[in-house]
């Protein structure tokens, strides 16, 4: 498994295992936060995680 770790103040920390249904997103074009399947994303050998930007099914749309 794979998980986030992030300190909360000094004292204590938070550890969060990353699943298909815990990781989400923001369309650049609209602000929808929305829910992806990192796993689809990780196959994908061009894939940046840091620099790719997701859009939401109807900026995707007008998109392509
Ligand atoms: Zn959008």
């Amino acid at each position: 498994m794979f998980y986030v770790k992030s300190k909360i103040g000094n004292s204590a920390e938070i550890n969060i295992e990353i699943t298909d249904e815990n990781v989400y997103t923001r369309c650049p074009i609209c602000g929808e936060e929305f829910n992806i399947d990192i796993q689809d994303f990780l196959l994908d050998k061009d894939f940046d995680i840091f620099g790719t930007a997701v859009y939401c099914e109807n900026c995707g749309k007008k998109v392509r």
